[in-house]
């Protein structure tokens, strides 16, 4: 029989296998990963995709969001109650402000926090500061806050001393809009508007955060530096003892606007080098003397009166925030465009994730 050449002979050839690449089932942050399902050493979990193959954004009330799930990347601030931490989620790579307070105070008034905190979760407004969800856990509570990357409006002022005319009135307005949801929608009184409270970001979005929970903080705290850092914002008829309302957010208002406007707090000290070395005497002069106003040789006639609108002495002669909504400064600069967004990046944020 004749032999086949051997160039006709049939072959198979078998290769080695390709090596899989373990960026095909492990994320950078060394979880297993295949489809919708992950695990890792906090354990195994189901993250329902989107249509991007992302895992879809942590909503508020999501519950499944867990303290575990959150990296800490740096302590972002500090305030009289604990520090404020930028964290990133582990599934979904979102950032959140997580804020964690060591409660050092009775079973009762922790119950109270914990109540308004679920209060304060239920709120959906643009112009607030989303919760998104709080634990408590050993005498800790922690809030996992909507980050707000440009920082608190003390941290602005720091950075450019004096805000333009034309910037404040597109800042008031967000400011405004949500104390009328606030006030008029959700029937919440802040009791603690100050620079440190209103946040910006780079979209340009200003929001208040921290309503009703940290007036309940600095009441039983009661250390000296929350004392002079919040009451310094307040009414006179908070500061007396008298009974209060709404009004006395738009009392604090006119206080942070004109701070922001001049660059230095507006009640000026017996010793401006030293600051209000008493605080007393602070206290006596909000709730004795004339309320402050805005240098009329410096700012426009319709920011002077808006202003004094806000600190009307007597509460019932302020104007509602709806009202206010309406003055005629808020939308003195309307056909400018002003644009936040640039102006907040373009300063720039140490705590930047943009
Ligand atoms: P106090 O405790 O006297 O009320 P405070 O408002 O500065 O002062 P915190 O509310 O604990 O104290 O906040 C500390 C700082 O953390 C703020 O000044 C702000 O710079 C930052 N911060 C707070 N919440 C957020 C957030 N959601 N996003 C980004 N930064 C935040
Ligand atoms: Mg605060």
């Amino acid at each position: 029989m004749k032999k086949a050449p051997l160039n006709k002979l049939p072959l198979t050839l078998s290769l080695p296998t390709p090596e899989v690449s373990y960026s095909k089932f492990l994320t950078a942050s060394g979880t297993f990963r295949d489809g919708d399902l992950f695990v890792n050493k906090d354990g195994l979990r189901i993250v329902p995709q989107d249509e991007n193959d992302h895992p879809p954004p942590i909503q508020p009330l999501d519950n499944q969001l867990t303290l575990a799930d959150l990296d800490t990347i740096k302590v972002i601030g500090k305030g009289s109650g604990g520090i404020v931490q930028l964290v990133r989620h582990k599934w979904t790579g979102q950032f959140f402000a997580l804020k964690i307070i060591q409660m050092n105070i009775q079973e009762t008034v922790r119950r109270q926090i914990v109540q308004e905190l679920k209060i304060n979760q239920a709120s959906q407004c643009p112009h607030v500061v989303v919760c998104y969800h709080c634990f408590y856990d050993n005498g800790v509570i922690s809030i996992v806050l909507e980050y707000m990357d440009g920082g608190s409006l003390a941290d602005f002022i720091k950075k450019v001393r004096r805000m333009p005319e034309p910037y404040l009135a597109a800042i008031c307005k967000q400011v405004l809009n949500g104390m009328i949801y606030l006030h008029h929608e959700k029937h919440i009184i802040h009791r603690d508007i100050k620079p440190s409270n209103l946040l910006v970001n780079h979209r340009g979005e200003v929001k208040i955060t921290d309503f009703g929970v940290s007036a309940v903080l600095t009441s039983t705290t009661g250390e000296r530096d929350t004392f002079v850092g919040t009451y310094s914002y307040m009414s006179p008829e908070r500061i007396s003892g008298g009974s209060y309302g709404y009004k006395s957010d738009i009392w604090s208002l006119g206080i942070v606007m004109l701070e922001c406007a001049t660059g230095s707090f507006a009640y000026v000290p017996p010793n401006p080098e030293e600051g209000w070395t008493n605080f007393y005497e602070l206290l006596e002069t909000i709730v004795d003397e004339p309320a402050p106003c805005a240098p009329s040789d410096q700012f426009s006639p319709e920011f002077c009166s808006f202003i004094s609108s806000c600190v009307q002495k007597d509460a019932k002669d302020r104007p509602s925030a709806q009202e206010l909504r309406e003055h005629p400064f808020i939308a003195k600069y309307d056909d400018w465009n002003i644009d936040l967004a640039s102006y907040f990046t373009s300063v720039g944020s140490p705590l930047a994730t943009f």
